[in-house]
């Protein structure tokens, strides 16, 4: 069967020279707007031939590091800075974005759960398949930056995937290294198949996603990361010249081998985390106690790791149910010196 062409529309022209800033326009009928269009902000800056990247913030809406940082790039990169085509979307899932939830509020969905898409779905399923079906193919690389979001808060990292092509594999984690934040690491996802960065993967692109913080805004400090970080992947992929800047602190390297990373919750009720991000934790060790909020005099569940490494995520709100991710541990494979 073969799919009908995407109903998104772009009002820029991915083959022109210098800056263009527009749309995709996505055509919706809903009571406040029978012959509307849901209006994703895009920016498109070639100069000559060379590669394309793909930049994308706001898969999920209340992830800001992504989003703001590349609105103030779509704002400063100028034509003449670049070799090949910069492809610019800040807010991936727009409705998510405006109303800073992770999903969209017009179907519910989760865009990053939503890949390949479908042209004939669901909102969030179209602009899914537009990104699988034309801008992807259209690139060579591809950054997708992700944050906490309002329920998370992460260490900053760049991150590339174990892949059949140990090629594609390799450069995505260099790429994923060159990204320049304090940690860099290769990623278990507890079910990829309907990722972004599996759709990418799939066609072959050099995909690097990142955590960049989290709890719903951004800090100095991981607006800092993620704005030298977007440079240093242009500039690793040529696509802007310069030289990449590594923190003066170096680089570590992470690792998560399997779902045991994972801590998730078998309890509802008030979380006390015992560690901070980035602390070492070692098998066995208490990370968090659970408390019961509806009576005194019970005592409180504690949750212990099942495996030596650092603490990568936690739970950012201190409610919690069971079910949720509560904290992450990843392993220690390497550092690099500054
Ligand atoms: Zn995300």
């Amino acid at each position: 069967m073969t799919l009908r062409p995407s109903p998104i529309s772009a009002t820029v022209d991915f083959d022109a020279d210098g800056v263009q800033h527009g749309f995709l326009k996505l055509p919706i009928s809903t009571d406040i707007s029978a012959w509307g269009a849901i209006m994703i902000p895009i920016t498109v800056v070639k100069n000559g031939e060379g590669p394309t990247a793909l930049l994308t913030g706001g898969n999920h809406g209340d992830e800001y590091e992504g989003i703001t940082s590349l609105l103030k790039l779509a704002n400063a990169l100028t034509a003449e800075e670049v070799s090949g085509r910069v492809i610019i979307v800040p807010c991936m899932n727009t409705p998510a974005v405006m109303a800073g939830t992770r999903t969209s509020p017009m179907d519910k969905g989760n865009l990053n759960r939503s890949f390949p898409g479908d042209p004939n779905g669901s909102v969030t399923l179209q602009i899914a398949d537009y990104f699988t079906r034309v801008l992807v193919p259209m690139s060579d690389v591809v950054l997708d930056l992700h944050s906490g979001g309002r329920t998370l808060d992460i260490l900053p990292f760049g991150a590339s995937h174990v892949l059949d092509d140990k090629a594609q594999q390799q450069a995505a984690l260099e790429g994923a290294k060159a990204f320049g934040a304090p940690y860099a690491m290769v990623m278990f996802e507890l079910d990829a198949e309907k990722l972004f960065d599996t759709a990418c993967e799939r066609q072959g692109k050099v995909f690097v996603a990142t955590e960049l913080g989290g709890g719903g805004t951004s800090t100095p400090q991981s607006m800092a990361i993620t704005e030298r970080g977007v440079r240093n992947f242009l500039i690793h992929y040529g696509l802007i010249a310069g030289e990449v800047e590594i923190p003066e602190s170096g680089q570590i390297y992470l690792d998560m081998p399997d779902a045991s990373c994972y801590v998730q919750s078998q309890h509802s009720g008030v979380l006390e985390l015992c560690v901070a991000l980035g602390d070492a934790v070692t098998k066995g060790q208490v990370l968090a106690y659970i408390f019961d909020m509806t009576r005194t005099g019970s005592e409180p569940v504690a949750y212990r790791a099942e495996r030596d490494g650092i603490l990568m995520a936690r739970r950012a709100p201190a409610l919690v149910n069971m079910g949720d991710t509560i904290a992450v541990i990843a392993d220690v494979v390497d550092r690099l010196e500054a």
